[in-house]
């Protein structure tokens, strides 16, 4: 599951939108966990979550579903909805961050430090642990590179002493060992492209879309206007102005 700090926002908009947005498996667990949190028992949610299905695609074969979305139902209960404001990061864990060579591998010691920071707010049992498995840590952080390279980075940390690695074999996590509380230098409140927010942090040219509030790069060359919206959310704003200026324009004529 990727990281999505307040589930219960989240499944409420998908629910209002009639949207199962990129990941239909992750919408779905976590509108069940919203029908669970709003005291619906498991055979309602089930017939729930067939209706919602029908809202968002009305073409779908609910058959299909229907093994997936039983397992879900099962395992509503499992873990709490998530609902949190963000994270909090120190001046002292970005001073520690900053000492790394090179932003890459700063970026990568800044995605961890806020994922072990997620799930320690998860589950008080965590100590620092980040469950969160490499592919999508790289995915957060914004870094694009091969195995080996990750590999290296995750040794180069090892010895900077920034995390720790699992002794059991079968447990490919690491464990953060430089959080440090003082002074707040940053609120994460977005998951989504934390190594972004970080080089805006370090004053990159990186801006937070209005819309949506992923943090994007700035587009170049910029066109004296300062840009509010990511490459996706304008084109969505742009259709919509449109269609309402043709709108009012039909209006006039009757
Ligand atoms: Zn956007």
């Amino acid at each position: 599951m990727s990281i999505v700090l307040n589930e219960y926002e989240l499944a409420e908009r998908m629910i209002r939108n009639h949207d199962l947005g990129k990941r239909p498996s992750e919408t779905l667990n976590r509108v069940a966990k919203y029908y669970y949190a709003n005291q619906y028992g498991k055979k309602e949610i089930r017939k729930m979550l067939d209706t919602f299905m029908v809202q968002c695609d009305p073409s779908v074969s609910l058959s299909g579903w229907s093994d997936m979305l039983d397992k879900i139902v099962r395992n509503v209960d499992k873990y709490k909805i998530i609902k949190m404001d963000g994270i909090d990061v120190s001046t002292k864990e970005m001073d520690a961050i900053a000492q790394l060579d090179g932003k890459q591998l700063q970026r990568l010691a800044f995605t961890l430090l806020c994922a072990a920071k997620y799930w320690d707010a998860v589950s008080n049992k965590n100590d620092h642990w980040v469950n969160t498995p490499d592919l999508e840590i790289m995915k957060m952080a914004n870094i694009n590179t091969s195995i080996k390279r990750q590999s290296y980075m995750f040794s180069g940390l090892k010895t900077a002493n920034m995390i720790r690695f699992s002794r059991k074999i079968d447990n490919l996590n690491v464990r953060v060992v430089f959080m440090e509380d003082g002074d707040h230098a940053l609120h994460i409140r977005d998951f989504r492209n934390l190594g972004y927010q970080y080089l805006k942090y370090c004053g990159g040219p990186y801006f937070e879309c209005q819309n949506c509030g992923r943090t994007v790069k700035i587009r170049e060359p910029s066109k004296g206007r300062k840009q509010k919206y990511c490459p996706e959310c304008s084109v969505e704003i742009h259709t919509r102005q449109m269609v309402e200026s043709v709108m009012r324009r039909r209006n006039v004529v009757k």
